[in-house]
C-alpha cells in the first residue's frame, strides 16, 4: 500500500469514482469530499499529501477555498477545472494552488500529475537548501551559479532569476503574472512580451532541444512550470 493519502474534493459524483477507481487501483489511500466544509474537515484531521481541488462546489468558491487552505498549510493542492474555467485556473494558482487538471482528464493524466508531485515532495527532503538538483541541471544558490551537465551557464541576471523561481517552485505551474510580478514587480501587458522573449532564451541555453523542452513546459495561456526529472 502507498503510504501517500490523497484527498479528492469533487461533487460530481462520476469524476469522483472515476479518480477514487484509479487511485484504489493503483495502491493509494485517498479521502473524499463533496463540498468544500467536508474539504476543510478531512485536511484539518488527516492532514493529506496532496489534494485535488475541483473549483465548481456548492458551498464555497474553490479560489476561496485555496486561500483558506493556504493561511495554514503548504499540502500541494492540483485544481480540477472545466476547460470553460481558464480565468479561474489561473486565479487558483495565483491563490497557492500547485498546478491544475483540465476536464476531462485521462487517468494517465492524473496517474503523472500525482508522480510528479510525490517526486518534489521527497526530493526535498536531504538535499542542503542552497543547492537545487534537477537531472543534469545544478544550482548554487549561495554562489549564484547554475550549471548543466557540469558546465556553467551563462546568464544575464533575469535569466537567472526566472530560473530560480523555478527551481524554487520544481513542479508548480507559475503564473504569467507570478513571474512578471517576481521580475518586475508589476505586469504590464510589455512585460508579458518580455517574459516570452527571456524565457525563450533561458531555454536555449538550458534545453537540448527547445522544441521539447525537458525542463520547463509551457502551460498554454497559463504560464509555465518545470518539471522534476
Ligand atoms: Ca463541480
Amino acid at each position: 500500500m502507498n503510504k501517500f493519502m490523497v484527498l479528492v474534493v469533487e461533487d460530481d459524483k462520476l469524476i469522483q469514482n472515476l479518480m477514487t477507481t484509479t487511485l484504489d487501483l493503483h495502491n493509494y489511500r485517498y479521502l473524499t469530499a463533496s463540498t468544500a466544509s467536508d474539504a476543510l474537515m478531512q485536511i484539518t484531521s488527516h492532514n493529506p499529501d496532496v489534494i485535488f481541488l475541483d473549483l465548481g462546489l456548492p458551498d464555497m468558491d474553490g479560489v476561496d477555498l485555496i486561500r483558506k487552505i493556504r493561511t495554514w498549510s503548504v499540502t500541494p493542492i492540483i485544481v480540477i477545472s472545466a476547460r470553460s474555467e481558464d480565468t479561474d485556473k489561473i486565479e487558483a494558482l495565483d491563490a497557492g494552488a500547485d498546478d491544475y487538471l483540465t476536464k476531462p482528464f485521462s487517468v494517465d493524466e492524473l496517474l503523472a500529475r500525482l508522480r510528479v508531485t510525490q517526486r518534489r515532495l521527497s526530493s526535498q527532503q536531504g538535499m542542503p537548501s542552497h543547492i537545487f538538483e534537477n537531472g543534469d541541471l545544478k544550482v548554487d544558490f549561495a554562489a549564484g551559479t547554475a550549471f548543466m551537465n557540469g558546465e556553467e551557464l551563462t546568464l544575464t541576471p533575469i535569466e537567472y532569476k526566472l530560473l530560480c523561481l523555478f527551481c524554487k517552485n520544481v513542479g508548480k505551474t507559475l503564473t504569467h503574472t507570478y513571474l512578471t510580478d517576481a521580475i518586475w514587480g508589476n505586469t504590464l501587458e510589455s512585460d508579458l512580451a518580455s517574459l516570452r522573449v527571456f524565457m525563450a532564451s533561458l531555454r536555449k541555453k538550458m534545453e537540448k532541444d527547445t522544441t521539447h523542452p525537458q525542463y520547463i513546459q509551457t502551460r498554454i495561456g497559463v504560464g509555465y512550470r518545470m518539471n522534476r526529472l
